[in-house]
C-alpha cells in the first residue's frame, strides 16, 4: 500500500528496549495457528470460565457499572481480596491502603518496578524468568542482575548462596516468582527463610509474582510472601484473576503491599492505567465470596497434570518435576540435538503440537534441551497432543 503522504518523513527512534522483539508466546501461538497444531505453547485455558462469572459481568453492566471505578479498585473487590488473603495466608492487609486492583499481573509488575527502581539501582532476577520483568527494569533505568536457578535430579531450585553473592549496596529489589513460570517449581518455607535471611536489616524490597498461587500440587502449601512477617513487610505481592478463574483475556489482577509501598505504587498506577474495567471488578467481588473455585483449583489442575505426565511417561521425553503452575517442562535430548527454539518450531510444524522453548526466559539465551508444555487444556485436547507426542 502506498502512503497517503509519500513525501512525509517519520523521525527515526533510538529504541528504549534494544533486546526486545515480539514475545515467544505471540510467535508460537501464531505458528501453532499457521500449522493447525495443538497449542500447548502460550499459557491459557482452552475451556470456558464459570458461566456464573459471565452472568455476574452482564449483571454489573446492566446495573450501570460502566463508568470509571475508583483509581485503587472497587471497594467491594478490595475488601474481598483482603478477606481472601487473610483467610488463606493469615495476613490482614488493609483493603483501603494496602490493596490495589490492576489490569492483570503484567501491569502490576511493571508499575511496582517503575515505582521503586531508580536509574542505577540493581534488581536481582532469577532465571529462567518470566519475560516482562527485565524490560520493565530497563525502562525504569535499573540494572538487571541475573542469577540462574540450579537444576538437578530434584528439579529446578533457587541457589540462595548465589542470590546472597549477587547482593550489593545498589540492590533495590529482588524479583521472586512462585509457583514458577516456566519451570513449574515452587518455593518452600525453607526458601522463604533463606530469602528473609538475605534481606533482613537491608533496604532491599521484594516483588513477588504469585499469579499461580492456587496451582500447587500434591498437598503442598503455596509459600506466599504475605505469610512471612519479615518478607511481607517489604514485599509487593502480585496475583491475577486471569489464572485463577480461567479468564486470561480479562486482564485483571491485584497487588498487595504495606501502605508506605502502596502510596508510591499508586502514584504510578494512576497515570499508567488510572483504573481497571468496572464490570469485571464488580463481578469478581461477588464471585470471590465463594472460596470453592480457588479451593478446588489444585485438584482440578493436578488431574490434568497427572493425565499429561502419564501420557508422556512411555515417550522419549523426560519429565521434569511439576509441583505448581499449569506447565510441564520436558527434556528432549533423546529425540533431538536441536536448539530449543528450533525444536519447538519443529514440534509445531511437523508433529503439530506447539511448545515454548525455555531459552528465551534467560537474558542470554541458554540452551538446556528443555521445552515447556501448557496442560491447561480440555482432556480431549491433551489426549490429541499426547497421541502425537508419544509417536515421536
Ligand atoms: N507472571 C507470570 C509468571 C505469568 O505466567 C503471567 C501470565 N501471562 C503473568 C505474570 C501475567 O499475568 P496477566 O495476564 O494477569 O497480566
Ligand atoms: N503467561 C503466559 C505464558 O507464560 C503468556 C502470557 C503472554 O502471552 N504474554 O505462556
Amino acid at each position: 500500500m502506498t502512503s497517503s503522504f509519500p513525501h512525509a518523513v517519520t523521525p527515526a527512534l533510538t529504541t528504549r528496549l534494544p533486546a526486545v522483539g515480539t514475545t515467544v508466546f505471540t510467535r508460537m501461538s501464531a505458528l501453532a495457528a499457521q500449522h493447525d497444531a495443538v497449542n500447548l505453547g502460550q499459557g491459557f485455558p482452552d475451556f470456558a470460565c464459570d458461566p456464573r462469572l459471565v452472568d455476574l459481568v452482564a449483571e454489573a453492566m446492566r446495573a450501570g457499572h460502566n463508568q470509571y471505578p475508583p483509581m485503587t479498585g472497587v471497594p467491594a473487590l478490595r475488601q474481598a481480596i483482603a478477606g481472601k488473603i487473610r483467610a488463606v495466608y493469615g495476613h490482614a492487609y488493609d483493603a483501603d491502603t494496602e490493596i490495589t486492583v490492576t489490569a492483570g499481573a503484567t501491569q502490576a509488575l511493571t508499575t511496582a518496578i517503575l515505582a521503586v527502581v531508580h536509574p542505577g539501582d540493581e534488581v536481582i532476577v532469577i532465571e529462567p524468568a518470566y519475560d516482562s520483568y527485565m524490560p520493565a527494569i530497563e525502562l525504569a533505568g535499573g540494572t538487571v542482575v541475573p542469577v540462574q536457578m540450579a537444576l538437578d535430579d530434584a528439579g529446578y531450585h533457587v541457589p540462595w548462596e548465589r542470590i546472597q553473592a549477587a547482593v550489593s549496596t545498589k540492590t533495590r529489589l529482588i524479583v521472586i516468582n512462585t509457583p514458577h513460570n516456566p519451570t513449574g517449581s515452587v518455593l518452600r518455607d525453607s526458601d522463604l527463610e533463606a530469602l528473609a535471611g538475605i534481606v533482613r536489616g537491608t533496604e532491599i524490597l521484594v516483588l513477588s509474582d504469585e499469579v499461580y498461587e492456587h496451582m500447587v500440587y500434591d498437598g503442598q502449601q503455596h509459600a506466599s510472601m504475605s505469610r512471612h512477617p519479615v518478607l511481607s513487610a517489604r514485599t509487593f505481592v502480585v496475583s491475577s484473576f486471569g489464572k485463577t478463574y480461567h479468564t486470561t483475556g480479562w486482564k485483571i489482577g491485584y497487588v498487595a503491599a504495606p501502605a508506605s509501598l502502596m502510596v508510591e505504587f499508586r502514584k504510578v498506577h494512576q497515570y499508567n492505567v488510572f483504573s481497571v474495567n468496572a464490570p469485571m471488578q464488580h463481578a469478581i467481588a461477588g464471585y470471590l465470596a465463594d472460596p470453592a473455585p480457588y479451593v478446588q483449583l489444585p485438584a482440578f489442575y493436578q488431574k490434568k497434570r497427572d493425565l499429561f505426565r502419564a501420557g508422556l511417561a512411555g515417550s522419549r521425553f523426560e519429565l521434569l518435576p511439576a509441583d505448581g503452575t499449569y506447565f510441564q517442562c520436558v527434556r528432549y535430548g533423546a529425540i533431538s540435538a536441536m536448539p530449543e527454539a528450533a525444536f519447538a518450531e519443529w514440534l509445531t510444524s511437523e508433529i503439530k503440537v506447539a511448545a515454548i522453548p525455555v531459552s528465551p526466559f534467560y537474558r542470554q539465551a541458554k540452551e538446556s534441551g528443555i521445552v515447556r508444555f501448557c496442560f491447561a487444556k480440555r482432556d480431549e485436547t491433551l489426549a490429541l497432543a499426547l497421541e502425537r507426542l508419544a509417536r515421536i
